[in-house]
């Protein structure tokens, strides 16, 4: 018997070199005083550019960027957004501190994605905007969204958080909608290691933003500590946007270790019955989260996979939850597919420069326990 205790694989880790360390150093030796500013610019720069969208906003989290980019809108009290059922919690704790109600649809078994249809007849009098928010690097399908926001006069806003890299018919997720929001969590595939990032083509909505994220005060008022209206605190430090220029001017080299490590898992995995990311044709998956998802036709046991992960030092990390089964949520039985993806899905490991042999045990242990269910 092998006793021998095998490194573990984390389930995802950031990729930091010399260049972010230097950069890190040099904001935290001079980045004072009148250059305290110095590297949020530059890395809202960085980033503005790289998605091709005028305006960028350095925040503290995508949380905080999608609450801003929300409130900016006028979005509160008695208003809806719509969004998918299956999502992380970040993305609906938002509307509900702005006294909205989040509208849960069910997502579609292919993208995992909200199911325009499903959005479309949950449209309401009260509904303020449509939430895309892009699963694991997965797209949301933008065009029948858009255009049913068109039809109805609402905006979709894209919570593109998980979707850096990931392009739909030549646009960047999180560069199509009223705005997008980022996050830059350790977790994610380019990292400050917490941040995120508000962006938008919208002039009017930018300054309105850019006041509400500067505790109420309008770029160009003169009079000190002078809040025209009651804002937020959710900024960038200039020590995290020095890390993120580094990560930025990597941003390719980071999405292409994503990629990478997508690619071995499906080729390795190719014959099993399941499902992984999607790439449909004109697109591009930045493959945050590679994904599996057991066919509905075969018994998968998920507590046994993340038992086999355990034994093996492997990290197992579950799908989300439909937002519907949680306490604070009121219960959606109906949506199925939801339902149904969740016991059935598990991300895998990645991280960018993940090795062969360290894949190569994931998919051991997928391959035993996905086989041995069929
Ligand atoms: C990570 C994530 C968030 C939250 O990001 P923070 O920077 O942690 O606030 C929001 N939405 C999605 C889809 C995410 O994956």
């Amino acid at each position: 018997m092998n006793t021998e205790l095998k490194s573990r694989i984390h389930y995802t880790k950031p990729s930091i070199t010399s260049l972010e360390i230097g950069y890190a150093t040099d904001a935290a030796s001079n980045g004072w005083g009148e250059r305290c500013y110095d590297y949020i610019h530059r890395f809202e720069a960085m980033f503005s550019e790289h998605l091709g969208v005028k305006h960028a906003i350095a925040t503290s989290s995508a949380t905080g960027a999608l609450h801003l980019g929300m409130a900016a809108m006028g979005i509160g009290a008695g208003d809806e957004v719509v969004l998918g059922d299956i999502n992380w919690i970040a993305s609906a704790a938002p509307i509900i501190h702005l006294g909205a109600t989040p509208v849960l649809v069910d997502v579609l078994a292919d993208s995992w994605c909200l199911n325009p249809a499903a959005v479309e007849a949950a449209i309401t009098p009260r509904t303020k905007a449509i939430l895309a928010v892009h699963l694991y690097g997965n797209l949301c399908d933008m065009d029948a969204l858009r255009e049913i926001g068109q039809r109805h006069g609402i905006p979709v806003i894209e919570d593109a958080a998980e979707a850096i890299g990931s392009i739909w018919h030549g646009h960047r997720a999180g560069s199509m909608g009223i705005f997008g929001a980022f996050s830059f969590h350790g977790t994610k595939t380019v990292t400050t290691g917490e941040g995120g990032v508000f962006v938008t083509d919208d002039d009017a909505l930018y300054e309105r933003t850019l006041t509400l994220s500067n505790h109420g005060r309008a770029r160009g008022e003169t009079k000190q500590f002078w809040p025209e209206t009651i804002g937020f605190k959710y900024k960038m430090s200039n020590l995290q946007a020095a890390v993120g220029c580094g990560q930025m001017e990597r941003a390719d080299e980071l999405i292409a270790g994503k990629r990478r490590v997508f690619d071995y898992y499906r080729n390795a995995l190719r014959a099993l019955p399941l499902r992984m990311n999607p790439e449909p044709a004109d697109t591009t998956n930045g493959y945050w989260m590679p994904t599996i998802v057991v066919n509905d036709d075969v018994p998968f046991d998920r507590a046994a996979l993340l038992e086999a992960f355990k034994t093996d030092n492997i990290d197992g990390r579950v799908f989300f939850w439909p937002l519907s089964s949680l306490p604070s949520f009121r219960p959606c039985p109906e949506h199925a597919v939801s339902h149904s993806l969740s016991g059935r899905a598990m991300n895998l490991p990645s991280y960018h420069d993940m090795t062969e042999e360290e894949q190569d045990r994931v998919i051991a242990c997928v391959s035993r326990l996905v086989a041995a269910g069929s």
